[in-house]
């Protein structure tokens, strides 16, 4: 059985969000049809294709999907058109289904998508529901309309590896320079990771099966943002080329056309009589996941690719042989890991891959958790009344834990605005501002610095910005937006917004809530309270999701977009939501434990109810 798609619906021509004059009664209403229209771009060339297949409507991240189907998104966009400056739609699911009588401050749009009741947020029950056309997946700004493309992953990772970097030592604002990163993986988002490694000073070897993943990278006339520097096909002619780029700390990324399961055992070895070849960083983005998007040594395609000319093909089979490699490509990085590398997971499950390996029968897959220190967000074991504190835990931390954390305690998550207009000199001109008076931030600074070399380069569809902006300077940010636009300086509205993976927005005990410091991993009010918030100080729309990033069952998670329009009225508004939504993560952090989320409570005024009373 196929997802009703209602083809006849579908626009003849491919879509690209539209610039001209107002077609809602507000703007509000307006940026979301405009935000629904960019998911969905795609005009054949890179710098307007954003969605991955609009066809189907999916925009990214397996099937996150902008609309239920063609006939929804017809539907959504008529309501959206008509809608009165003080009414709401609702959505379903990726589709509408109430106008509700609200009034002017409240949102025009408010989103639910893919929630079941606990017990029943499963794959299959989902699969089921959707192929009857009753739910949709909504990944995570997918469904919410404020997916940006490959931006948006590229500073997610660049963060990442920046405070890598930084924890081990590194100086701002290249703190990779001088060290080797090994990873794999160059599929949608794995490509992010050669750039974020030369843009922080590094050099980066990243193995993928897939030969002509690294080539649509590399530079040639026909790749306008080339993403990856040089290819190789041998490993130690690639070693060689890490250690004279290291030696001369010349920023470099190397394709290397291998399988993980056996190029890093290989290194392993090679490292054992050579401590040059010795990663300072090891992290994957291979599709782990999912057994079968990962590929087992045996082959050098997925198993859906393969049974279109192997129809015999049995997919237990397959499945086996990828456990069979995942485990290579484990045991390997746990030796470098045991030789002093430092290795960290990026969000691709590999090491719950291996427990169900392990639990499933294959008693020697590498046990992954193990009694350790807890850490805080500076990376330094935490200690109550004179003891070191110890949990089971995974060996080696994901990505949030490691590095993110200290960036939610703060209020800093992925910000983003893009013009409604279309106009790319408004994102240079906020740019500009960002680089002046947010100075004092370094990040802030030194991701606009980047921005503006590599140009228009990073737009796809309507131009935007991603920057990991802290509480406080979301608001004062959003403020001066207004103002500029007020004032002429910038042409016409904006939308400002954020990913789902933010501070106090996401409940996801695997990636962005993983071993918090008081085993509140799983607690998902945080994110209620996040959208009831929103809803409360007049976003434009909110939305509220399960299962975006990481599978159903197993994320629960907040979307809020608001427009600066350039009237007076609107400060208030843009105030308010920009304060609230990164002060509920503040206060999350602080309710948790954390130190800087503590300081950040006492430096910036968050109101946290009074403290007198002290648990024991
Ligand atoms: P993708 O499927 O587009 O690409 C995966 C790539 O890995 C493919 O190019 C494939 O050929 C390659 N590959 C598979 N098995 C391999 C092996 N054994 N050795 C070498 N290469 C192999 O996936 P993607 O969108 O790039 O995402 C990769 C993974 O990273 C996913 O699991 C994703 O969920 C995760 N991810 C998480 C975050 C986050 O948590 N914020 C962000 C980005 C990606």
């Amino acid at each position: 059985m196929v997802r009703p798609l209602y083809e006849k619906y579908r626009p003849k021509e491919p879509i690209k969000a539209y610039t001209g004059n107002l077609r809602c009664k507000t703007w509000d209403a307006e940026a979301a049809l405009r935000m629904m229209e960019n998911n969905l771009t795609d005009l054949g060339e890179p710098r307007y294709r954003v969605a991955k297949d609009w066809k189907n409507l999916i925009v990214y991240g397996g099937s996150g999907r902008a609309a239920r189907n063609w006939l929804e998104y017809q539907r959504i966009r008529d309501v959206l058109i008509n809608l009165e400056p003080d009414e709401t739609l609702c959505v379903q699911s990726g589709k509408a289904v109430y106008i509700a009588q609200t009034d002017r401050e409240a949102p025009r749009v408010v989103i639910a998508n893919s929630n079941l009741v606990p017990r029943w947020a499963t794959d299959s029950h989902f699969d089921h529901l959707d192929e009857l056309g009753l739910m949709m997946y909504g990944q995570m700004t997918a469904g919410s309309w404020i997916y940006i493309g490959f931006q948006g992953i590229l500073q997610g990772t660049y963060s990442t590896m920046h405070h890598a970097g930084l924890q081990k030592g590194g100086n701002y604002p290249n703190p990779l320079e001088g060290t080797f990163t090994l990873t794999a993986g160059l599929g949608a988002m794995g490509q992010a990771q050669p750039l974020a490694i030369t843009m922080n000073g590094g050099v980066g070897l990243i193995v993928e099966v897939k030969e002509e993943k690294i080539d649509n990278l590399l530079p040639g006339k026909d790749n306008s943002f080339p993403k990856l520097d040089e290819k190789a096909r041998d490993l130690k002619d690639a070693l060689e080329r890490v250690i004279r780029y290291k030696q001369s700390r010349t920023p470099k990324s190397i394709g290397l056309v291998g399988n993980a399961g056996r190029t890093h055992p290989e290194i392993v070895e090679m490292a054992k009589k050579n401590r040059e070849y010795l990663p300072d960083f090891v992290t994957d983005q291979t599709s782990a996941h999912n057994l079968e998007n990962y590929i087992p040594v045996e082959y050098t395609k997925e198993y859906q690719e393969l049974i279109k000319t192997n129809p015999d093909l049995k997919k237990e089979e397959y499945e086996d042989k990828s456990q069979e490699t995942m485990i290579n490509h484990m045991k390997a990085m746990l030796e470098l890991r045991g030789m002093g590398s430092v290795v960290f997971e990026y969000g691709n499950g590999i090491r719950a891959k291996i427990e169900a390996a392990k639990s499933g029968g294959k008693t020697y897959a590498p046990a992954m958790r193990e009694v350790q220190p807890v850490f805080d967000e500076n990376g330094n074991p935490v200690v109550k009344n004179g003891k070191t504190v110890e949990r089971e835990q995974y060996i080696y931390p994901g990505f949030v834990r490691k590095y993110i954390r200290k960036l939610f305690c703060q209020g800093k998550g992925p910000f983003r605005w893009a013009t409604l207009s279309g106009l790319e000199e408004d994102i240079f001109a906020i740019d500009r501002v960002v680089e002046k008076e947010f100075a004092s931030d370094p990040e802030l600074k030194r991701w606009s610095e980047l921005a503006r070399e590599y140009g228009s380069i990073f737009f796809q569809g309507l131009p935007s910005r991603v920057c990991w902006v802290a509480y406080g300077d979301r608001a004062r940010l959003g403020l001066r937006i207004n103002k500029m636009i007020r004032d002429t300086k910038i042409k016409g509205p904006i939308v400002i917004g954020r990913d789902h993976l933010d501070c106090g927005s996401v409940a996801s005990p695997t990636r962005e809530t993983e071993e918090m410091l008081d085993e509140t991993d799983a607690v998902a009010d945080w994110p209620l309270l996040n959208f009831a918030l929103n809803a409360l100080c007049g976003a434009s729309w909110i939305s509220f999701h399960s299962g975006g990033g990481v599978g159903h069952g197993l994320s629960m998670h907040a979307g809020m977009v608001i427009v600066a329009d350039g009237t007076k009225e609107r400060d208030r508004r843009l105030e308010r939501v920009l304060t609230i939504d990164p002060g509920i993560g503040v206060a999350r952090h602080f309710d948790a434990g954390y130190k800087t989320a503590e300081e950040v409570v006492r430096k910036k005024g968050v109101k946290i109810p009074a403290q007198k009373y002290q648990y024991e």
